[in-house]
């Protein structure tokens, strides 16, 4: 596929706006290995039983968190021995030393390439090597030997939801998390998206100061993340690349119950006050299907919308809905509450084509859906990118922005994979198809007015750049570029 010259051509296509990503999935794996490398006497790792065998690797739970270096190490915190206690967390930097097993890479599983983004194990040590890949494998759904099966989407999903908890004991670390939202700007940025709202989790109240101590107040997290992506910005600009404007949909999780939602909505409103131009919406996340239905919230968030006008404040929701196979059910039935609740967008939207009224609806209301076929495909939704009913969406004139969800998990980073995929599953998706849903993404961001215009301004320009530049490429190749050129 990334030898491909439609690979090529999208890669360098300009390509609008990100709208539905989460925070957690945005950077690769790979840097937050060496992120977590880098704070190796800080980030310590725990399990629920000693890692004797390979076969322990995906059997038994294992934890990240960062913790002050002050301890001075003991056998008793060797995961991988018998006299592990399984109270004890071990710093990273004994288990690079220590870790006895091979990369569970070494043996490839039978039908699955590894991919690309695979930490390399050119100049580490073997155990260093070996435990790279087992976390890793442990951050995203790559298919390796004893890991759990992915064939149904709860398998799937059940895996999926493993990779946050690891990825987690890594970003809540602040020298860390700040990095890491400068990393997730640069790699949208060098995807050609000059703009993205991110989903933030702002359920876990466990991130943790420099001193791996203090716990770090939501405040901060939105002071770094503005920190952060300006910064990237001033690197992106002093080299003369395009910039990557972000903005913050605060999420909770639908495991909360709605009582407790208002803490969340009120945390949300405080936090809107002081950065009005950054928490830009509301979301509830998580695995739709079985955690609570959004009809148990409607009594919250139709408070919260009542105290939004009491505060001035402009926080629309911009829900999940309809992320299921379920045809009728109280997932599917997600999606009228979502729009009966002036859902600006609808996250996903999966099960929308069998509601023929509903789609009528986002239609006439102007209610995008945020698309992301590829998570669909992973999380097993659909069993290839041809049964996806991206195209039924499409076809009756909802509007549609493509967005990659979790690319550390799925690997799609940016926006080029699920661009190409839909590209090359559909005859009738060329380049008109494609500039529409870019022009989709800016139109249906929460961008304001003179925003908006200043980055229409830009898209419309480096879309004729872009365009110069493949005529100049491949204009005078005899057959020019066409989707079989691969
Ligand atoms: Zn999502």
């Amino acid at each position: 596929m990334r030898k491909g010259r439609l690979w090529e051509m999208i890669q360098k296509m300009p390509k609008g706006s990100l709208l539905h990503c989460h925070m957690d999935g945005t950077v690769s794996a790979t840097w937050l290995i060496d992120a977590a490398l880098r704070y190796d006497s800080v980030i310590h790792i725990r399990a629920e039983s000693p890692l004797l065998a390979p076969e322990d690797l995906y059997r038994v739970q294992v934890s990240l968190k960062p913790m002050p270096a002050f301890k001075s190490y003991s056998p008793s915190s060797n995961l991988f021995s018998h006299d592990y206690d399984t109270d004890e967390w071990m710093p990273l930097k004994e288990a690079r030393k220590l870790f006895p097993f091979k990369s569970p890479y070494a043996s490839r599983l039978e039908g699955f390439e590894k991919g690309t983004d695979i930490p390399s194990a050119e100049g580490r040590s073997r155990s260093e090597a070996g435990l790279v890949h087992w976390l890793h494998s442990l951050m995203t759904m790559t298919p390796v030997v004893g890991s759990k099966p992915m064939e149904s989407s709860p398998e799937a999903w059940a895996r999926f939801e493993s990779t946050f908890a690891i990825i987690g004991g890594v970003i809540s670390y602040e020298p860390i998390l700040a990095s890491y939202l400068k990393e997730m700007v640069l790699v949208h940025a060098r995807d050609n998206i000059q703009y993205l709202e991110t989903r933030l989790n702002f359920v876990e109240e466990t991130y943790l100061s420099t001193d791996a101590v203090t716990p770090l107040p939501h405040l901060r997290w939105v002071e770094i993340f503005r920190t952060s992506v300006d910064e990237a910005n001033a690197e992106l600009r002093a080299e003369g690349k395009g910039e990557c404007q972000c903005k913050i949909i605060y999420a909770t999780v639908r495991f909360v119950t709605p009582e407790r939602l208002r803490w969340y909505t009120e945390d949300c409103l405080q936090l809107a006050r002081a950065h009005p131009d950054l928490i830009i919406g509301f979301d509830l996340v998580g695995h739709e299907d079985p955690l609570l239905r959004l009809r148990e919230y409607v009594p919250e968030l139709l408070r919260f919308k009542q105290r939004q006008v009491e505060e001035g404040l402009d926080i629309p929701l911009i829900l999940h809905a309809g992320e299921t196979l379920g045809d009728g059910n109280g997932t599917d039935e997600n999606l009228y509450d979502a729009l009966l609740l002036d859902s600006k967008r609808l996250g996903h939207a999966y099960s929308l084509p069998k509601h023929p009224e509903l789609m009528k609806m986002c239609r006439e209301r102007n209610v995008c859906v945020e698309s992301c076929p590829i998570s669909n495909e992973i999380l097993r939704y659909v069993g290839n990118m041809a049964s996806h009913p991206l195209p039924i969406l499409v076809n009756h004139g909802v509007p549609v922005a493509l967005s990659n969800d979790d690319p550390c998990q799925f690997g799609n980073f940016g926006l080029s994979h699920d661009f190409w995929q839909v590209c090359n599953a559909s005859d009738a998706t060329g380049l008109a198809a494609l500039k529409t849903f870019a022009l989709t993404s800016l139109e249906h961001s929460r961008l304001t007015p003179s925003e908006r215009a200043r980055h229409m301004e830009r898209f419309n320009s480096d879309w004729e750049n872009w365009l110069t530049w493949i005529v100049k490429t491949y204009g005078e190749e005899r057959n020019g570029p066409t989707k079989q050129g691969n």
